[in-house]
């Protein structure tokens, strides 16, 4: 008998058949003898809906308020699910945030969760009943209600699974798992059996939209085995878990991709110290992610800089640096929306050589140009015109033979 925590996204709970769908599969595992917490997401676009709502009534809405708005939505499937189980004679109770006192800090839109005092969740199971819990809502120290951020409920799930030490989490959604590429992109894109937490991690920071990140974040800091998997069939979907030995003999596991970013240049600023941190010191206080940061050799005392930072900042990027530019006598400032990011990812690139040279070759076959390249140890990204997005992705899951199961 084990302890499970299932989470079901949006579209599993669209409306009451779906639902009743999940309570059946809920009721499987529960008759089946395991102790069930099951976290819901809202109807599928109903967080959409609520949020457009607020901005008839006032634009921006109050943070505060809104997440007071945003909450029902979590509220209506939890008691919807709880209702019918109860109609069928199954023992449930449905919590909100703040009965299953989930604790956040109080950053209203995107709060974090602190603590999760699980005394009420055990207290329920005990009684062998089927606990709910809305997803993406806590509350803070003074009974304020919060929420997590878009995609939440995912890290509600994990945070509720690391705190009752949970045997598994499982987390429902409309795909089977996690795949080795986006399958809209390329049809030979394969289902992983087993991913490990650092993969996952970079895989969701570089476009794979499964699983929210912060939720792998606390999958991997308290070792939560997580599942990824598909409410509309019996496939075992994904394992996301600690790293082993099969997955070190592995180079690339995925081929992912991205097109929010924009890309800036700055070019011919005087070669000296303290000229850079000049460019991004006020676009950090802008709260502004730069990602990739490249400087050319410079020519006459004259050096270029390039970086990427999100396409909704980028407006607010040229602003600041065409100021600084004038400031330190830059030549010229330009920037490109045009660019893509596709990146592989594979713990096994630790312990093997030659990696990144097979994919700038597996590129410069297509005839893809590369205007910029960022490596950790896990992962190569490099940046390259738009239009060869898809291409990329294909020719590097052909190039590193991802489509063959192993
Ligand atoms: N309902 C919230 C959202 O749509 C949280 C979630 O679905 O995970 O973002
Ligand atoms: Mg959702």
């Amino acid at each position: 008998m084990a302890l499970i925590v299932q989470k079901y996204g949006g579209t599993s709970v669209a409306d009451p058949d779906r639902i009743a769908n999940v309570a059946n599969r809920v009721l499987k595992s529960y008759t089946e003898g395991h102790r069930m917490v099951v976290v819901l997401s809202a109807m599928a676009g109903e967080t959409d809906r609520l949020i457009n709502l607020a901005k008839e009534m006032c634009d921006p809405p109050d943070p505060r308020e809104l997440d007071v708005l945003l909450a029902t939505g979590e509220q209506v499937t939890v008691s919807l699910f709880s209702m019918f189980l109860r109609s069928q004679g199954v023992p449930a109770a449905s919590l909100l945030g703040h009965q299953a006192c989930i604790y956040t800090d109080r950053s209203y839109g995107r709060a974090r969760i602190i603590g999760i005092d699980t005394t009420r969740i055990r207290e329920e199971l005990k009684k062998g009943r089927i606990v709910t819990v809305a997803g993406f809502q806590g509350v803070d120290e003074v009974g304020n209600i919060t929420t997590l951020g878009r995609g939440g409920s995912d890290t509600t799930a994990v945070a509720v699974a690391a705190a009752l030490k949970a045997d598994l989490c499982e987390i429902y959604t409309d795909v089977e798992g996690v795949y080795t590429t986006d399958p809209r992109i390329y049809h030979k894109a394969r289902l992983l059996p087993k991913i490990s937490y650092d993969e996952m991690l970079e895989m969701a920071s570089l476009g794979a939209k499964v699983l929210e990140i912060r939720s792998v974040g606390f999958a991997k800091q308290y070792q939560v085995p997580l599942r990824v998997r598909s409410t509309f069939s019996e496939h075992p979907g994904t394992l996301v878990c600690k790293e082993d030995e099969s997955m070190e003999a592995i180079p690339v596991s995925g081929v992912t991709y991205s097109r929010n970013d924009a890309r800036v240049s700055i070019l011919g600023v005087p070669d000296r110290p303290g000229i850079a941190v000049k460019f991004f010191k006020p676009v950090a206080d802008a709260n502004i992610v730069v990602d990739l940061i490249i400087q050319n050799s410079s020519v006459d005392g004259r050096a270029d800089i390039t970086f990427t930072v999100p396409k909704g900042d980028l407006r607010q990027t040229l602003e600041i640096v065409r100021e600084v530019g004038k400031e330190v006598g830059a030549r010229d400032i330009l920037s490109d929306e045009n660019i893509a990011k596709v990146s592989i990812v594979g713990v096994g690139m630790r312990n093997n050589a030659g990696i990144a040279a097979r994919m700038f070759e597996a590129l410069a076959a297509a005839g893809i140009n590369i205007l910029m390249i960022s490596t950790s140890e896990i992962k190569i990204s490099c940046v390259i015109e738009d239009k060869f997005t898809e291409l990329a992705v294909r020719v590097l899951h052909d190039a590193f033979q991802l489509d063959q199961p192993r």
